[in-house]
């Protein structure tokens, strides 16, 4: 008999998961009025359609606490080899209890499926998403993705966390972005507990992009908005994951969602403003400083190597401040990024 329930297990554990996959219905919209409260629910929400008219779905995990406000979402891998996010979303829930908070939480753990899939940050025409929002209704590929996101997600709430990893070739700190000068937003990026804040308001500056980032488009709308840098692309890391859940957590005490006391962090580096710094020469890039490491103005960043190991260029800090990110890819040519520098206040 035990024979039997050993061998028999493996049948019922894959059953199990094919009938929840199976159960999870697929929606045009959100209905959160329709949602029973105390309870978490899955959907996968329609977001167009791909070229077999089948819809590209993106899974949403909602819970529903024993009201209904205030509405935070957490949404990860808008660039689609950032990961660390969606590991951070499956251990929060796993976590929750639905009957002990107030509120509710919309969780969108992969929000770029299509170039999840590809390992690729990019959507799946080249173009960044989180650079072309509002989007456009009959606009290109990557337009009407964000024009949707827009549409059927942003609407709905009251706080946003988007959750973020460094870029291929680059490693990041644990660090919030968002602007310092509004008191909710301040509160909301102390209460994830980063290692750095710096301060901005979103906007995106690039030559290419005309458009917003989702978070300068959530803010337009009244959602309060906050992304967050958690390491490296396209690995699951432990840590982040823990320190993710941890201060997520703690922010949905802050923000009444959860009983308790919530930590605001007070001794962290706030920059005012952050860039990066570049190579001119090219060769093999060696990158000497450590994140989250403070220098002062002339310190040694980084050295440059030709392919005969002569030093053919030294970097040096231009001005005091920290390591916010830097690159983990030897391979320069002129114009590679090297750190990410944050101005402390
Ligand atoms: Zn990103």
């Amino acid at each position: 008999m035990k024979h039997l329930f050993v061998s028999l297990a493996p049948f019922f554990i894959a059953a199990t998961l094919f009938s929840q996959e199976a159960n999870v219905p697929i929606v045009e919209q959100l209905d959160l009025a329709g949602l029973e409260n105390g309870r978490k629910h899955s959907f996968w929400l329609s977001l167009g359609e791909d070229h077999l008219s089948n819809p590209i779905k993106i899974p949403v995990v909602v819970i529903k606490g024993i009201s209904e406000r205030p509405i935070l979402g957490l949404t990860a891998a808008i660039h689609g080899n950032e990961l660390n996010g969606i590991d951070i979303i499956h251990q929060l829930f796993e976590k929750l209890e639905p009957q002990n908070f107030q509120g509710t939480v919309i969780a969108i753990p992969g929000l770029n499926p299509l170039s999840i899939a590809n390992n690729q940050r990019e959507f799946i025409d080249g173009v960044d998403l989180n650079r072309v929002f509002p989007g456009k209704a009959n606009g290109n590929k990557s337009e009407q993705m964000a024009y949707q996101i827009g549409q059927k997600i942003i609407p709905f709430l009251d706080y946003h966390v988007d959750l973020h990893t460094a870029s291929f070739g680059r490693t990041n700190s644990l660090y919030g972005r968002g602007d310092m000068q509004n008191d909710t937003l301040a509160g909301m990026l102390r209460a994830i507990l980063p290692d750095i804040i710096v301060s901005n308001k979103g906007k995106a500056s690039f030559g290419f992009a005309s458009g917003l980032t989702m978070r300068a488009f959530a803010i337009q709308k009244g959602v309060k908005s906050i992304t967050v840098e958690y390491g490296n692309p396209q690995v699951y890391q432990k840590e982040m994951t823990k320190r993710g859940v941890d201060g997520i957590q703690n922010l949905m005490v802050h923000l009444g969602l959860l009983k308790g006391d919530a930590q605001l962090a007070k001794k962290i580096a706030i920059c005012s403003k952050s860039y990066w710094v570049y190579t001119d020469k090219g060769g093999y890039l060696d990158v000497l400083v450590t994140l989250n490491q403070k220098l002062k103005k002339n310190d040694t960043m980084a050295l440059v190597r030709n392919s005969f190991g002569n030093v053919v260029s030294t970097y040096k800090a231009p001005e005091d401040g920290i390591i916010v990110g830097k690159s983990t890819n030897p391979i320069a040519i002129s114009g590679s990024r090297i750190v990410h520098f944050g101005i402390l206040n």
